[in-house]
Order: structure tokens, then sequence, then C-alpha cells
């Protein structure tokens, strides 16, 4: 008889859950992403903001499964899914049979239906993004100490971050750092700690999923580091020129977008309902609707924490979800009856201001400060995969402690938007 064979569409948080978790069941497993990488992307902002390299956060995925010959895995676009066939389409034609399907293919970011402010206002998922967002950072101060004009000038020191949630907050804090701490010896021309960072969010506070006592306190320690917090101000317009809040208008060359988020194509792909950020309504066994062996898992799926609330799109509900499908599919070859419904365990909120203080929100427990930034490196590096990648972070984080100095400063590939 032949083997089962498990389709996971998606190498990120919840796929690779989900294929761990399978590990020894009678299966075999192909294993499909587009991008080659597992990608750790809660520190992601520090590739974009020179703190790390691109390979300390990202392992090629292939490598993962070395020691597992029932993976396949699969460098692919799936560009949809026909249910009757049982099939998974691939970019270029090809199609791929499947017994059981998992779709974990995540979400980006989303810009409320401007999807035109992209090329001026990149957002933070990919590594590529890292790397664009890294280079534009630098060319503008590269291309403000040449500067003649001093508006020009401003406006190439000018930073607007759009979105005040854990990345948008994360990004002001070492873009500020940056300008304020490391670079003002390196320049001739100009003073980067006359930088301005500005964090633009439409709601009342910054970091709204944590309580407002820690919200209170990242937003002070930011504008301590330097950053322009404004709150209550809606994103109407983002140029090469600069960013228009309503009556208001800044000029700026960089814009990063951190606001917004939009799930992957999974439910058109399946037919399926959608809630408004176009996540998969999935039943408490994370099925699609009406679908005995289609599964979905991590941020592209919708499930209700018991709380009435979704289950937040954050890696530890991803990961739970792939180790809750794999043991449905494990008790479902078995034989055994399916365990009981998927059941998300929050453990806790947290988040970094610049390099030194952080925020955390258990519940129970309430942390802020230098106390609450060890935490968070500590449980990061834990996360990490391998001890090489351990080890390099944990050392470049000392470095950049002791020096004051970010080891990445590297701008690669061709700025396209600036060269016009
Ligand atoms: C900048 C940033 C910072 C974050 N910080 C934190 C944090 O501090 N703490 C936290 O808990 N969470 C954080 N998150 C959220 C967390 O990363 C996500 O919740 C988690 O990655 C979701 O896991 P996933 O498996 O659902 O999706 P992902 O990890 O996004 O994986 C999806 C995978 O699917 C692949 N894929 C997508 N479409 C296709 C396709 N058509 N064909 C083939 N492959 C496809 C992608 O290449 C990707 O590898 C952050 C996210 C971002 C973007």
């Amino acid at each position: 008889m032949q083997e089962h064979h498990v389709v996971v569409i998606g190498g990120g948080f919840a796929g690779l859950q989900l294929v761990n978790g399978l590990k020894g069941a009678p299966v075999r497993i192909t294993l499909i992403d587009r991008r080659n990488h597992h990608l750790f992307q809660p520190l992601l902002y520090q590739v974009a903001t020179t703190l790390l390299s691109t390979s300390e956060i990202a392992w090629p995925i292939r490598s993962l499964y070395r020691d597992r010959p029932e993976v396949t895995t699969l460098l692919a676009e799936v560009t949809g899914i026909d249910r009757q066939a049982k099939t998974v389409l691939l970019k270029g034609g090809e199609s791929i049979g499947y017994d059981t399907l998992v779709l974990a293919t995540g979400a980006t970011h989303a810009y409320f239906g401007h999807d035109e402010w992209e090329p001026v206002a990149p957002g933070l998922k990919t590594l590529e993004d890292a790397t664009t967002i890294r280079r534009r950072v630098l060319l503008a101060f590269e291309q403000a100490e040449m500067e003649t004009d001093p508006a020009v000038r401003e406006a190439l020191l000018t930073f607007v971050i759009v979105g005040a949630g854990p990345t948008g907050v994360e990004l002001a804090g070492i873009i500020s750092e940056l300008a304020r701490v490391t670079l003002p010896p390196e320049f001739r021309h100009i003073d980067t700690r006359t930088t301005k960072v500005i964090l633009v969010e439409a709601g009342p506070r910054v970091l709204s999923s944590f309580a407002e006592d820690l919200s209170a306190y990242a937003q002070k320690t930011l504008e301590k580091l330097g950053v322009e917090v404004r709150l209550g101000h809606a994103v109407t317009a983002c140029t090469a020129e600069g960013v228009t809040m309503g009556d208001t208008f800044v000029p700026c060359r960089t814009i990063v977008w951190a606001a917004g988020v939009q799930a992957s194509p999974a439910a058109t792909w399946l037919g399926a309902p959608a809630d408004r950020a176009g996540r998969v309504v999935v039943d408490p066994a994370l099925r699609a609707p009406g679908e005995e062996d289609i599964f979905v898992a991590g941020d592209t799926a919708m499930v209700i924490w018991e709380s009435g609330k979704p289950v937040p799109g954050i890696a530890p509900a991803a990961k739970q979800q792939g180790a809750y499908v794999a043991k449905v599919i494990r008790a479902r070859l078995a034989g055994r009856p399916a365990p009981a419904p998927f059941r998300y365990r929050h453990q806790g909120s947290l988040a970094t201001i610049g390099k030194s203080a952080a925020i955390i929100d258990f519940g129970w427990l309430k942390l802020r400060g230098w106390l609450a930034w060890w935490i968070w490196g500590i449980a990061h590096i834990y996360f990490l995969i391998g001890t090489r990648s351990r080890l390099a972070v944990a050392l470049s984080w000392v470095w950049i402690y002791m020096s004051r100095q970010h080891s990445a400063r590297l701008i690669t590939q061709k700025e396209t938007m600036r060269e016009e």
C-alpha cells in the first residue's frame, strides 16, 4: 500500500512545527515553499536596522530535513488548489497530488487598498524587504552627507515609520539610536543627531495589544531615544517626496510601512469563507470549512480563542497550530479518536524599544526596562535554530553593546528608486 502523502505548503513556523510533529508517523511528506529558507521574522527588524546579517536569522529549509528521508523539500510557488482532483497547482504548470493538505502560507502587510504606496513605503516581511530598508536607511545618510540644499538634507534625514505595533516601535527605536549613537563620529558634513524619526499611528496609543501602562512606558522610552510619536494620525498618501497625514505633509525620503495584515490567498484557492484580513475561517480542528483532508494553520487561519477574540498572528500561535494538526493527522492514521478541538495557550507578549528596554506582558506578570530586555533577548536566542545561529546572534549583540557599532551596515543591491 502507498504511504499516506501529506503536502505542506509553507516552511514558516506552522509548517515546520507540523513536519517536526510528524516525525516517525507512517507518512511521506512534501514541503513546498517559494523561498529556500525558513525565516525567524521576529528578528527581521534587526537586519533592516543593521544589527544582524541575513544568515543569522534564516536557514535553508532543505538542510533542516537532511536526516528525514521521508521529507521532500520543493522550492516552488503554489498558485492554486484543485480540491476535486486533490492536487496542488504550482507556478509553471506542474501539480502535486495529496492525501492530506496543510496550508501554512502566512500573511503579509496590507496597504488598506493603497498598494501603489508599496514602492516608496516598503513593508517588512522577507529578507529582501529587510535589506531594501537597510539600504534605504544607509543611503539616506550617505546622500545627506553630500547634499548642499538644507531642505533636501532635512528630508533625507527624516525617517517615517507607519504603524506603532511591535515592528514599527522596534524599527523606530533602533534607527534613532543608529543616528544618535553610532553614526555621529563618522560623518563630517552632517550632524546625524539632528535626524528625525517619526512614528505615525492612527490609533490612540503605541503597542495597543499591550496593557495601557506598558504602552505608555514604551512611548516615553521611544521619546527619550529621540523618536517623535504622532498618535491619532492616519496616513493619507505616501510618495517619493514624503508622507501626508490629513492636512500635514512631512517631507522625507525614507518611509517604512509597519501597519496592516493581509493573509496569503489560501482562502481564494479554496473558495472558503475568509475574515477581513483574508484568513480562512477554520473549524475547531483547524480544517477548512467542509474539508476533511485540508487543514489551515498559522497566520493564514482565523480561529477563535477562548476569550472570543481571534488567535493572534504570532509565532507561538502558529507553532501550536502546526503541532496540533500533526496530532490530528497522527490520530487519524492510527485510527484513534480525534484530539480535543484546538485550544490556544497564550504565553505572553513581548516587544523591545531600542537596544536596552523592552516590555513583557505575561498577564500574571508585567515587566519593563532592562530586565524585560534580557528576558526578551534570552527567549529569542533560545528560539533560533541551531547552536551556530544562537552563538552568532549572542556574539553580535555583545559586540554591539561593547562597541556601540552595528555589525551589518552594508549597502547591497542596486537602489533603483533613487537613481532615476
Ligand atoms: C517583521 C515581523 C516581526 C514579527 N515579530 C514577531 C514577534 O516578535 N513575536 C512573534 O511571536 N511573532 C512575530 N511576528 C509574527 C510571526 O512571524 C508570524 O506570526 C509567524 O511567522 C506565522 O507563521 P506562519 O507559519 O503562519 O507563516 P510564515 O512564518 O510567514 O511562513 C509562511 C511560509 O509560506 C511560504 N509561502 C507563502 N505563500 C506561498 C506560496 N504561494 N507558495 C509557496 N510558499 C508560500 C512563505 O515563503 C513562508 O515561508 C512577526 C512578523 C513580522 C513580519
